[in-house]
């Protein structure tokens, strides 16, 4: 008798699920979701809209009229090439897994974002971390160190970065770029409406450089839509690994009105950066909270006990994550997504139940 004990990777028999936390009945502040709803009359206009669309077909595998609107919307260089994904996550590992050489690396700084890390294991590709200072800026001299001694494949640069919500600096990362010349960087800008600053205009200005984004903390995490901008000799690459019908008809019809009305998005990540303003100063206010700068929805902040607070919000149902074991240097860290007015009191109220 066979038994996946007998058949599965010895790695993955050792590994453990994403962990996803059931956040029914909870103000659920763990993943950076945006807590707003389509208004009532556009998600009606959506309805007709994706009641139209034929099921019974394949999508297109290469969309261009959405490919497009995306590349105007989104103010992507005309020279830019885009690769659409079933999420960034697909994207990464699309490109882990078409850089996987035998004896290739993948690096990023960390802490980051736990995705880099997963998928080059899974392309069997060695991951190297490089940690950030204390203040969770990069380590511009270790990470020249580690590109001279390791020649990565890839380097990860989340701008802004998950979960510290550090926005690198940009001196910082072109001087990385400049070091990296036997590697592709990746500049993952997920949390992009909220940063406000972007390299995506440099998207073709480089010849070792490619954008990455998504339109999941834009406020459309439900339809799994990521996208890759950057020159076409890479992405031609990047397409033979992807799956010919990664983004479903839904997903590409969603896109397709929703594209239309961004401004409704935007207004939302608008606001949203505001109450993060608002946020950040409250939670500094409380005894013993140590908020760190945060260009995502997002706040990284330092607490007494970081195990007794994630219990406490619990209690009070508010769910956030704890990212203190996630790396030494986000020791006694919890992670706050930014949520409505009404979710931030609510955060707050459960907060002072311990910070006191
Ligand atoms: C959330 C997140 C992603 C993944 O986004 P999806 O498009 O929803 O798969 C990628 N990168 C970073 C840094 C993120 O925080």
């Amino acid at each position: 008798m066979t038994t996946p004990q007998d058949i599965i990777r010895r790695d993955v028999l050792a590994m453990t699920s994403y962990p996803v936390a059931d956040a029914s009945g909870f103000v659920k502040l763990d993943a950076m979701e945006n807590p707003f709803a389509l208004p009532e009359a556009l998600a009606a206009k959506l309805g007709e809209h994706l009641a139209a669309v034929a099921l019974n077909r394949y999508p297109a595998p290469r969309p261009e009229a959405l490919i497009a609107k995306i590349k105007r919307t989104m103010n992507i260089p005309a020279e830019c090439d885009v690769l659409l994904g079933n999420g960034s996550d697909e994207i990464i590992s699309i490109i882990s897994t078409a850089c996987a050489k035998p004896g290739a690396k993948i690096l990023a700084p960390v802490p980051g974002f736990v995705m880099y890390q997963v998928s080059a294991k899974l392309a069997n590709v060695e991951f190297v971390g490089v940690p950030l200072k204390t203040d969770f800026t990069l380590d511009v001299d270790a990470m020249l160190a580690a590109i001279a001694e390791h020649q990565p494949a890839v380097v990860w640069l989340a701008y802004p970065n998950n979960p510290t919500g550090t926005l690198f600096d940009d001196a910082e990362m072109e001087r990385i770029i400049a070091a990296a010349t036997k590697s592709l960087v990746v500049i993952d800008e997920a949390y992009q409406p909220f940063a406000q600053n972007s390299w995506m205009p440099r998207a073709a200005a480089f010849d070792n450089v490619v954008v990455m984004r998504t339109v999941s903390k834009l406020g459309l995490a439900g339809i799994r839509l990521g996208y890759l901008a950057g020159l076409p000799a890479w992405l031609n690459e990047f397409d033979k690994v992807r799956p010919p019908y990664n983004v479903n008809v839904l997903t590409q019809a969603a896109a397709d009105f929703l594209l239309d009305h961004v401004d409704v998005l935007d207004a939302q990540a608008a606001q949203l950066r505001d109450e993060r303003t608002k946020l950040a100063a409250a939670v500094a206010q409380l005894p013993g909270a140590e908020v760190f700068p945060s260009a995502g929805n997002f706040l990284l902040v330092r607490v007494p006990d970081a195990a007794a607070t994630f219990e406490t919000l619990l209690t009070a149902r508010v769910l956030i994550k704890n990212v203190s074991k996630m790396h030494p240097l986000l020791a006694n860290c919890v992670r706050l997504t930014v949520g409505s007015p009404d979710e931030n009191a609510q955060l707050l109220a459960a907060l002072k139940l311990i910070l006191h």
